[in-house]
């Protein structure tokens, strides 16, 4: 017998599940995925990329933050200049914790505290006792 190949009428040229990678058979033009699972399988592993690059993202912020108010406390600083945090990287929309009290927010940055005024991060201390 020769080695000849058929063409299967109405067979995309080379179509392969974006999933599995199996060929795609008969089937609605355009189709990208062999069957129900492989598109839900699909579009959880493309949810959990996301929420991991998120995660990734968040850690990097938090950990500079963090860097900024700890090399602060323990240069025994309780006031950084809030153009000189932006400078070092400082971003104000990420923290662990905030708490409003009086005019300024208290927040939290791991197992450091501060408040935040127009101006300035005040207050930067080490939290003795965590809670949860
Ligand atoms: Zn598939």
């Amino acid at each position: 017998m020769s080695e000849q190949t058929y063409k299967i009428p109405g067979e995309t040229e080379e179509a392969h599940c974006l999933q599995c990678g199996d060929l795609l058979g008969y089937g609605r033009a355009g189709r990208i995925f062999c069957s129900d699972s492989c598109r839900h399988r699909w579009h959880n592993d493309k949810r959990k990329e996301d929420i991991d690059r998120i995660r990734v993202r968040f850690i990097r912020i938090m950990d500079r933050n963090y860097r900024i108010l700890r090399d602060a406390v323990e240069s025994e600083k309780t006031t950084l200049d809030k153009a000189i945090a932006i400078d070092k990287g400082f971003n104000f929309n990420y923290m662990t914790s905030y708490t409003k009290s009086g005019r300024h927010g208290r927040y939290t940055c791991y197992n450091i505290r501060y408040e935040v005024s127009e101006s300035k991060i005040y207050n930067i201390a080490f939290i003795r006792r965590l809670r949860d």
